[in-house]
């Protein structure tokens, strides 16, 4: 829990989350005071996930073992580890041995068992509210009692995620130690990370997953828990309202993204962006937002529901606004 004492020494970016008031001083715990991660853990090897683990490896140089139910997508993940690799050593960003190096801290696992000995885990399954608590449940007995539990997701309540760690909500050995790292897509290239502490999370476990996001050559940003936290509080309805205008007939898909592309100067338009992040991943989103602010601003478009039911969840399956 983080406390008014520990509040009173946080960062002048850093927010206490009873009182929702920002602070004016550096972080309370030091680098040398948070937690050294030795070992990381990931569950998850699809986009977001394998993208933690690769930039831990390279930027953090620490081995991570990497989780996922299904082979596939671990074979999948390992591949485009491989290809992202080779790449920078061609384009003379990386040495060969330190790409090689990267490449052998790299394990893979179908069993969550594996991540007896990590310091922290950061979980990156979808953004289902019930699999992220069936995740966290078996994490707070696997990994160690050192251990930062740490979640990726992009707008479920961090407090709610904690909870599932224990039966008993006044025991707080394990709730104290979640806590959101928030990693921007493609994770190597992006340099944002949104922390997010819970209502449980301890002042040393916020120090140590900001220090570690810094490790990894992130620049940490804090956001309270609240849903969808501040990227996809702006993002999404901003994404949402470009589906909407596609549904309504303002504009085609190509108009669409190219007059935000090249009127607001963002590296891609609203459409592209949606089906780089996932169909799937901004509806339930939307969902989020929707049913938890209950605001109809937030309703998600019919369209981007279509989309989703047709299984044209983007990039990742080949079809969305535009074909892969
Ligand atoms: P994804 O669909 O690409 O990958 C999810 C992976 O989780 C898959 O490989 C799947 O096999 C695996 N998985 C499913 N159930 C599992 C289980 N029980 N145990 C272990 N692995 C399991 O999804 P993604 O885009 O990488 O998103 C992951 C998380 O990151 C979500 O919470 C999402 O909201 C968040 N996020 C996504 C983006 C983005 O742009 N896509 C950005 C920031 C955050």
């Amino acid at each position: 829990m983080i406390t008014s004492r520990a509040f009173r020494s946080l960062s002048k970016r850093y927010v206490c989350l009873q009182c929702r008031q920002f602070s004016s001083t550096k972080p309370a715990l030091s680098s040398e005071q948070a937690a050294e991660i030795k070992k990381l853990g990931v569950v998850g090897a699809g986009q977001m996930g394998l993208g933690i683990a690769l930039t831990a490896s390279r930027m953090a140089k620490v081995p991570v073992t990497v989780i996922d139910t299904s082979q596939q997508s671990l074979d999948k993940g390992f591949a485009f580890a491989d290809k992202l690799l080779s790449k920078d050593v061609q384009k003379e960003k990386l040495s060969q041995s330190d790409a090689d190096a990267a490449r052998q801290r790299l394990t893979s696992s179908t069993k969550m068992d594996d991540l007896g000995d990590v310091d922290m885990v950061i979980e990156a399954v979808p953004e289902i509210v019930d699999l992220k608590k069936s995740i966290f449940t078996p994490l707070a007995q696997i990994c160690p009692p050192h251990a930062i539990l740490a979640t990726n997701t992009s707008s479920i309540s961090i407090t709610l995620i904690a909870a599932a760690t224990t039966k008993d909500p006044t025991d707080l050995s394990a709730s104290s130690r979640v806590i959101s790292t928030h990693f921007m897509n493609p994770v190597p290239v992006q340099k944002g990370v949104e922390i997010i502490a819970g209502l449980q999370t301890s002042a040393s476990t916020l120090a140590t997953a900001v220090e570690f996001c810094k490790r990894m050559g992130k620049i940490p940003s804090q956001s309270a828990d609240t849903p969808g936290f501040l990227a996809n509080r702006i993002l999404m309805p901003y994404i949402n309202e470009a589906i909407i205008c596609l549904e309504t007939n303002v504009g085609h898909a190509e108009d669409i993204d190219s007059i935000m592309k090249n009127g607001t100067n963002v590296p891609m338009g609203p459409l592209q962006l949606a089906d780089f992040i996932g169909l799937d991943t901004c509806l339930a989103i939307m969902n989020v937002l929707h049913s938890q602010l209950g605001d109809s601003k937030y309703r998600p478009s019919v369209r981007l529901r279509q989309m989703v039911d047709a299984g044209w969840l983007g990039k990742k399956s080949g079809r969305g606004f535009y074909v892969y």
